[in-house]
């Protein structure tokens, strides 16, 4: 049983589908970046250190993937989605070398992150974002922040 009095949150998605611009609008993005994504990751030692952090919850973990995650540290899963032009104009700002753009383009195309995040949670838990436009983010942050509001009202002693 969970101990916890703040939820941890998993915001994934591919790519250039917002997860770092959502936290960072909330300054509660402490650092971590897709830069990982090129690096090679211990998964094994990530999840060591994470789990020290996530045992007192009110962690939000900026993700590329969740399945990693062991289903007991989650309370809420956020699969930000951005439709196809848009991420194609986002990653190709970025500059993306072909094959990894056209690799994320297909990843987002073919649900992906969502399909993952289904099969590794509750599906009561995941929830699915819109990130094409700004007003979404702002409302998407709104929601998870009411999420929040009333998870803890749901886990108070
Ligand atoms: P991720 O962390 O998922 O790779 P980022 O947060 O780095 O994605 O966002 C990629 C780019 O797309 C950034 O330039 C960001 O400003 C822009 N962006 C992301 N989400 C939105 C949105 N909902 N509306 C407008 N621009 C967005
Ligand atoms: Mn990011």
């Amino acid at each position: 049983m969970s101990t916890r009095t703040n939820p941890n949150i998993v915001v994934t998605g591919t790519p250039g589908t917002g997860k770092t611009t959502h936290l960072k609008d909330k300054e509660c993005h402490e650092g971590w970046d897709d830069e990982f994504q090129s690096w090679i990751v211990d998964e094994d030692k990530l999840l060591d250190e994470l789990e020290k952090e996530v045992a007192d919850g009110g962690c939000i973990l900026d993700w590329h993937a969740c399945d990693l995650f062991p289903q007991r540290w989650i309370d809420l899963v956020v699969v930000l989605r951005t439709d196809s032009t848009t991420l194609y104009d986002r990653l190709t700002a970025r500059n993306y070398p072909d094959a990894k753009l056209q690799e994320n383009m297909d990843t987002e195309i073919m649900e992906v992150l969502l399909q993952e995040a289904k099969d590794s949670y509750d599906e009561e838990i995941v929830v699915e974002l819109r990130s094409d436009e700004t007003e979404e983010m702002d409302a998407n942050v709104e929601r998870i922040e009411a999420w929040v509001k009333q998870w803890k009202e749901d886990h108070k002693g």
